[in-house]
């Protein structure tokens, strides 16, 4: 079976992990964790990376940081992974849901404004499978409304904006590093920002709500979403490795595309350098070559379902190109192991010229 996604764990996972057994430090303290986050935010060019448990962990840890409660609004996109939507609701908000453009699958900065009103206090965008969002006219919308922006890069360590990486592109950004993301820890997440105060407020939630340096005393409800050193080892041993990464899933993405110059993919926004998560293209025929692609035990994923289809976050305006985009996607294998001749063979069987 040829999969959509397999992670690659040849560089130092193992010699790290053995280190964290071999010294006893398998939990949430230890070296790699602090090397892990030092690591990712100079990567990102950010001030500051704090590590925790996951990338839904990592949106809810954001959210409460930046103040986000109940009666506040906070503007998503209609297409992206459902967790978006669900940290919203942890902290008691209300996601406003906001179509995405076509061609980039991302949300539709032309949309936005129409949904602000005075309840809204943040914006959350998604670099839908690595392409980054069109982060001058956000940022521009943000600052003009004064909301906080997010961004959720589960799906785009490495991305770039204007040369700059996705991470840094807002005022507090979230990644996962999930078994299938670009960079993983099996389980896993971190946030970036430039911003001491969050940091500092997230670092106090994550570990329980105990403030540092006064015991057990804890100034309000936190949580455990702490990442283990076991977790920041593998995590370190793929960041030294990110940028081979990322090449490989660029070299895959053309490979695809010179092989099939009639099929439609999606694409960067002018300043926009994806950092290729998953290739999707869009067809009308996506059942039929979903079907011919599984009969030759090739895995092949569907886009989102529109959140707006799905009971918890119903909503009956138009999303007109998210319910389009959701009949007309389809992701192929992109791990970054896939040879030249599987890609080759996907390929023609997607043109079906032969089995
Ligand atoms: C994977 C993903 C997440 C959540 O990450 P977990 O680590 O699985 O909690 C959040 N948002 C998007 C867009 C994702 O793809």
């Amino acid at each position: 079976m040829i999969p959509v996604a397999m992670p690659n764990l040849e560089g130092n996972e193992k010699k790290y992990v053995n280190e964290c057994i071999d010294t006893n430090w398998i939990s949430s303290k230890g070296k790699f964790v602090k090397l892990f986050e030092e690591e990712f935010a100079k990567y990102c060019e950010c001030d500051y990376a704090t590590s925790c448990s996951n990338g839904t962990s990592a949106l809810h840890l954001a959210l409460m940081s930046l103040g986000i409660k109940k009666g506040d609004e906070v503007i998503i996109p209609n297409l992206t992974f459902a967790t978006t939507a669900n940290v919203v609701k942890y902290v008691g908000a209300k996601e406003v849901l906001c179509d995405v453009d076509k061609s980039t699958f991302n949300i539709d900065p032309e949309k936005i404004e129409a949904l602000i009103n005075e309840k809204t206090r943040a914006i959350i965008v998604v670099h839908l499978y690595g392409f980054p969002c069109e982060m001058d006219k956000i940022n521009e919308i943000a600052k003009k409304h004064n909301l906080f922006l997010i961004e959720d890069a589960a799906e785009a360590h490495g991305a770039l904006y204007g040369g700059k990486k996705a991470g840094a592109l807002s005022d507090v950004a979230c990644f996962s590093f999930f078994g299938n993301k670009i960079i993983t820890t099996g389980e896993g997440g971190m946030i970036t920002t430039n911003n001491p105060e969050i940091i500092e407020k997230v670092n106090i939630l994550k570990n329980h709500g105990m403030v540092p340096g006064k015991g057990y005393y804890h100034e309000e409800v936190g949580y455990n979403y702490r990442l283990t050193n076991l977790q920041s080892a593998i995590g370190l041993a793929q960041l030294e490795r990110i940028d081979y990464f990322i090449a490989k899933r660029k070299e895959i993405f053309s490979k695809y595309k010179s092989l099939l110059p009639n099929m439609i993919f999606q694409q960067d926004y002018e300043k926009g350098e994806s950092s290729f998560w998953m290739v999707g293209i869009i067809t009308n025929k996506r059942e039929e070559i979903e079907k011919r692609l599984k009969e030759n035990n090739i895995e092949t994923r569907r886009g989102f379902y529109p959140l707006n289809q799905m009971p918890p976050y119903l909503d009956n305006r138009q999303f007109p190109n998210s319910e389009e985009l959701y009949e007309k996607t389809l992701i192929l294998p992109t791990f970054i192991d896939i040879t030249k001749e599987q890609i080759e063979k996907i390929c023609k069987i997607i043109k079906n010229e032969e089995h």
